[in-house]
Formats: C-alpha cells, sequence, structure tokens
C-alpha cells in the first residue's frame, strides 16, 4: 500500500459529535496499525490483515465495502470462538452430529422428527424431550447432535450424566450446598441427563431430581435418556410417588422418543467380522444365523 506522508487533519468529528483528536501522521498510524487492532480486540483483522486487504483489492471493493469485509471476517472468528467455548463448556463426551447418524440403521426413528428437534423450538419454549431406548441405538449420540445444534443457535447447554447429576445433588445435600448446585444445574437453557437407569440411584436420588425437575418446569429444557421405559421408572428412582411426580412435569410439555432396534456399536462389529456364530459355518457373514452371536468385548 503507497504510504502517504500527509498529516491527518487535528481534529476528526465522532458519530457524538465529540471532537476527537489522532494524533501522528499515516505512516505512522500505519506503523501503529497492529498495536491498535490489539487494542480494539479485533485480532482477527490484525492476523489475516495483509490476505483480507489483498483479497479486498483484488475485488476493487471501495473504502465502505473494504471496512465491512474485514468486519465480517472479525465478527465470523469472534462467532467461532464463542461456539468453540459454547461446546467446551457443554461438556459434550464427544463431538457428534445429525449429519452422521445414520438413519438407515435405526429405521424406529422417524427423521423428520429429529429434524423438527433440530430446530430446538423445543428450548426456545421450555420443553423436554425423552430418549427411551436400549443400549447402543443412539441416545446419546442424538443428545450430543441436538445438543451441539442448540449451543450453534445460542443457547446455553450442559451435558452430565444422571450419575454424576444426582451423585453432586447428594454430595450437596450431605454438605449443605444443595441450593448451590441446584441453582448451577438450572442455570442453563438446556440441560442434558444421560443415561438414567443405568446404575442404581441413592435412596433419596429420586427427591433431589424432583427438586430441580421443579426448578426447570417451563424454564428450561430437559434432554433425557434411558434404557428403561417411564413404567418402569418408579423402580428406577425407588419410590412410585417420587417418580410419577417427577414423570408428570417431565412429560407434561415433552416429546418421547422411543428407539426400538438393535446396537449400532453390535452392528458394526458384526460387519467388521468381529462377531462370530457360535456354531461355524452356517453364515458367511455371520449375521442372523440361528444361533446368537459371540459378542467381542463390548465399548
Ligand atoms: P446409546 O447412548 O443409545 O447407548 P450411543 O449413542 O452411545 O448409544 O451409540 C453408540 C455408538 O454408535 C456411538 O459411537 C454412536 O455415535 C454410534 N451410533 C449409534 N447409532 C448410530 C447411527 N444410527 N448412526 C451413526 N452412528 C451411530
Ligand atoms: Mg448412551
Amino acid at each position: 500500500m503507497a504510504r502517504s506522508k500527509q498529516p491527518l487533519p487535528t481534529t476528526v468529528t465522532t458519530a457524538s459529535g465529540v471532537a476527537a483528536a489522532p494524533t501522528g501522521d499515516i505512516a505512522q498510524l500505519v506503523e501503529d496499525l497492529d498495536a491498535m487492532l490489539t487494542r480494539l480486540r479485533l485480532g482477527a483483522i490484525r492476523e489475516q490483515l495483509d490476505g483480507l486487504l489483498e483479497e479486498a483489492a483484488r475485488r476493487q471493493l471501495n473504502l465502505r465495502e473494504a471496512l465491512a469485509w474485514l468486519c465480517a471476517a472479525e465478527v465470523a472468528s469472534k462467532e467461532q470462538r464463542r461456539l468453540a467455548m459454547a461446546m467446551t463448556i457443554a461438556h459434550f463426551p464427544f463431538v457428534r452430529t445429525l449429519e452422521g447418524f445414520e438413519f438407515e440403521a435405526q429405521p424406529s426413528i422417524d427423521p423428520a422428527k429429529i429434524r423438527d428437534l433440530a430446530t430446538c423450538r423445543w428450548v426456545a419454549n421450555g420443553d423436554n424431550v425423552v430418549l427411551l431406548g436400549p443400549p447402543g441405538v443412539g441416545k446419546t449420540h442424538l443428545e450430543v447432535a441436538l445438543g451441539r445444534e442448540a449451543v450453534s443457535r445460542g443457547y446455553t447447554v450442559q451435558f452430565t450424566t444422571a450419575m454424576e447429576l444426582l451423585g453432586s445433588l447428594v454430595k450437596g445435600q450431605q454438605q449443605g450446598n444443595l441450593e448451590m448446585r441446584l441453582a448451577q444445574y438450572s442455570k442453563p437453557k438446556l440441560l442434558i441427563v444421560d443415561e438414567l437407569g443405568y446404575l442404581p440411584l441413592e435412596p433419596q436420588a429420586g427427591h433431589l431430581f424432583f427438586q430441580l425437575i421443579s426448578r426447570r418446569y417451563e424454564q428450561g429444557s430437559v434432554l433425557i435418556s434411558s434404557n428403561r421405559p417411564v413404567e418402569e421408572w418408579d423402580e428406577v428412582f425407588g419410590d412410585q410417588v417420587v417418580a410419577s411426580a417427577i414423570l408428570d412435569r417431565l412429560l407434561h410439555h415433552s416429546h418421547v422418543v422411543t428407539i426400538r432396534g438393535d446396537s449400532y456399536r453390535l452392528r458394526e462389529k458384526r460387519r467388521s467380522g468381529l462377531f462370530r456364530p457360535q456354531t461355524g459355518g452356517s453364515s458367511s457373514s455371520g449375521i442372523g444365523g440361528a444361533a446368537p452371536p459371540t459378542p467381542a468385548k463390548e465399548d
């Protein structure tokens, strides 16, 4: 870029009508550009300045267009960082997306229903989603994928497991800081509770969970998954009254997705030949023979 030694006007009138007086000549200002961009926290413009200016020149943008082009780069970069930070805060156990979900592998799921949930209208409304189904059918995958959709739409999301959540609330009760923990789990707009029903709960867990669900009721959404049908939740919580009080609130404004079918993990293993029929030779693929398959170690 051509350097100009032309001095700047001594005063510039700002939008608010207050006169600001830039100091130094243009060459000095160009020298200070990096520092000024840093001070203004315009890191993306600073990092990509040469490339952005070259591209702006190549496209023959006028000054206003070039400024808009630079600002757009900064906004995009800040949005990307916000997303990355929100994804970290959400504490997802792994990265899974809806694009990576094979609907053909799980015909009991209606893809239109999941795509509708991916719009996150239910999160905006404070509704709940209950995902039910046996192990390996994609419940956690869908929770993470829907959670990521919610994050990308600007909602605060926290992923936890039923064990971690209820363990924390039980500890809170013992240590006298239950209130703080209830408040913490009430904060995110979407709380994802994975794997309810896999492991036995402490006797007071149901009551504590009820307190949390009541607090979040019609305020924030809960996305919960369980390997046990809701009819068995009184066994899960060890208390019929508490279980029906939880379900009453959870299911009031809710979408229930019941997944029936085979474990995707085992399907993958069958495909890769890690599953063998118990009696040899009846099936070339090892799938669908009369004898039950011998599982390789589950992960
Ligand atoms: P669940 O929570 O129901 O036990 P997961 O969601 O953990 O099952 O699924 C087990 C593994 O299989 C995960 O790695 C998941 O990404 C994958 N998986 C499950 N179902 C599908 C599917 N329909 N398409 C693609 N991957 C799947
Ligand atoms: Mg799971």
